[in-house]
């Protein structure tokens, strides 16, 4: 008697993950599960399905992830206009011009993403309000910098949030003002929050929130991603309300797995191992997001000693010492997985003090080793540098280090002149991450890159930006293999939250989570891994993606 299953997949090139090289032939999915891989004799002797899909030779992985992204900002940026890759001055505000032609008179235009270090026509300096008139006069228009710590407005602008001749904005932000006292349109650090309590919301009109949080997901399908794990941030305006998900899973119009993180304490909902199994269920809470300092990019990163480029800074810590392992301890003691974010030397060595703090004070509070053993691991967001001395530390502590290889791609041309030769040795050191025993996760931080897991795995394996420059690499030492930059973003990512027996591989019992691509990720050449298209992926064995 044959078992009748969903779907019969057969000719695969299926590389499983569950070891390096183990490729398989056919996979079985029954009710929303692998229930078979292995050969297709095997798989065709023993299962009946409706469908049977010949894969024709192409390569299968696992479904892939993103372990540290802000999906409901990125959401946003829908209603924005993109100023990301624009190359001049000139480009961003003709961008600006066409939605000003397509707006009604008086509506807010909003631009993200804008980065002057990239534009030929401006020098390195931030547009102003005249500039931005170009654009408009008839609308107001606010641009944020794709670091989210300035922002530019146009008089308009400046006009409706009443900031005039003189204005002091106060402690931890600046508004611009030229030599007349007049503001320039620059706004920086906390003073673009001014914005952000009079631009009406467009997430408020529910069917302008389902439209984008579907495209949205849309592109997150089309990259292969079957697991997001998504965090709010307060500070700036990144909400994350899990009901959101839960009401699109409910619909059946959720097509990856979503975990959400807050940045606030919350009392985490009970979860039986019934729900933890099911394979359609796929909306969770995560843990408590917290910061340590800040990012490199605008030099707020927090080092050991002033930065190269700028020695009157040596960072931002954003929480003293004894702040951290107090807001870090409440949330471990309440059952809550902390997640920190740290970029700097310094920044990273107070994350995994508070840590160290953590697990004695349990300790003396009455917690066992194996109840300590039980917890989730403890997350890094981005631990960009460490020294020798804080690798072998991190190695010792149930940490997962969630790292942003697509930041490298843009990094690496300027990440020397920042902290100097010697501190650029020991940033994006990830093969003595790998070597120390380190649990790394791949993530982008979307929207501050996009979230192409494939771009991911080519700045692990090439080193080398997106037009593959430099030739060999930055720090070839630190490349690592195909392999284990693939386990980055799929195999590793469940880890994170004590998933690993249902998720990252292709195995029997796992979720039926997976993308056909179109190409072999271990055998193309180098170049090519981040031009790799998902062809169809799928989750819980429901085709969420096929490529037309
Ligand atoms: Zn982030």
């Amino acid at each position: 008697m044959k078992v009748t299953a969903d779907k019969i997949f057969i000719n695969a090139k299926a590389y499983t993950l569950e070891a390096e090289g183990v490729c398989k032939e056919a996979i079985v999915i029954k009710d929303g599960k692998f229930a078979y891989v292995g050969t297709n004799d095997e798989a065709l002797a023993n299962y009946d399905a409706k469908k049977v899909i010949d894969l024709e030779g192409k390569t299968v992985l696992p479904g892939m992830g993103d372990s540290h992204m802000h999906f409901f900002a990125f959401c946003q940026t829908f209603t924005t206009v993109d100023l990301g890759g624009a190359k001049s001055k000139k480009e961003a505000i003709e961008r600006l011009a066409a939605k000003a032609a397509e707006t009604p008179e008086g509506e807010w235009i909003k631009g993200s993403n804008f980065d002057q270090s990239k534009w030929e026509d401006c020098e390195d300096q931030l547009p102003t309000r005249e500039d931005l008139d170009k654009a408009s006069t008839k609308h107001p228009i606010v641009i944020k910098r794709v670091c989210l710590h300035s922002a530019v407005a146009n008089t308009l602008a400046l006009e409706k949030a009443n900031i005039g001749k003189d204005f002091v904005f106060g402690p931890g932000g600046l508004v611009e003002l030229d030599e007349d006292g007049m503001p320039n349109g620059i706004l920086r650090e906390q003073a673009p929050k001014i914005y952000d309590e009079i631009i009406p919301d467009p997430f408020l009109i529910p069917e302008n929130k389902a439209k984008y949080m579907k495209q949205g997901f849309d592109l997150a399908a089309q990259y292969g991603l079957t697991m997001i794990h998504t965090y709010a941030a307060e500070i700036w305006k990144y909400t994350e309300d899990i009901n959101d998900y839960i009401e699109l899973n409910r619909k059946g119009e959720l097509p990856v797995r979503m975990t959400i993180y807050l940045d606030e304490y919350f009392n985490k909902p009970y979860v039986t191992e019934a729900e933890r199994q099911d394979p359609y269920r796929a909306a969770q809470m995560g843990g408590f997001k917290s910061f340590c300092d800040g990012s490199l990019g605008s030099r707020s990163a927090k080092l050991f000693e002033p930065y190269d480029d700028d020695p009157t800074t040596d960072g931002i810590l954003v929480i003293d010492q004894d702040g951290l392992n107090e807001r870090l301890y409440k949330a471990y003691k309440m059952g809550l997985q902390p997640a920190t974010h740290a970029i700097g030397d310094k920044g990273l060595e107070n994350v995994i003090n508070a840590i160290e703090y953590c697990l004695e004070q349990g300790k003396k509070d009455g917690m066992t080793d194996w109840e300590q053993k039980d917890r989730h691991p403890f997350r890094i967001i981005h631990a960009q540098m460490a020294n020798e001395e804080m690798i072998a530390r991190m190695a010792k502590l149930p940490v997962v280090l969630d790292i942003q290889p697509s930041f490298f791609l843009t990094d690496l041309h300027w990440i020397k002149e920042r902290v100097g030769e010697k501190r650029a040795l020991d940033s994006y050191t990830w093969k003595k991450y790998q070597d120390a025993g380190l649990i790394m996760t791949g993530g982008s931080d979307c929207p501050v890159e996009i979230f192409s897991p494939w771009n991911g795995i080519f700045s692990c394996v090439a080193r080398q930006d997106l037009e593959c420059w430099p030739e060999g690499g930055v720090q070839p030492e630190e490349k690592l293999s195909r392999y284990d930059a693939v386990c980055l973003f799929s195999k590793n990512i469940p880890m994170a939250t004590g998933e690993e027996d249902l998720m990252g591989t292709i195995e029997v019992g796992k979720f039926a989570d997976m993308v056909v691509i179109d190409r072999d990720i271990f055998t193309c050449p180098e170049s090519e891994i981040k031009d790799i298209q998902a062809l169809n992926t799928y989750l819980a064995g429901k085709e969420t993606y096929r490529r037309a």
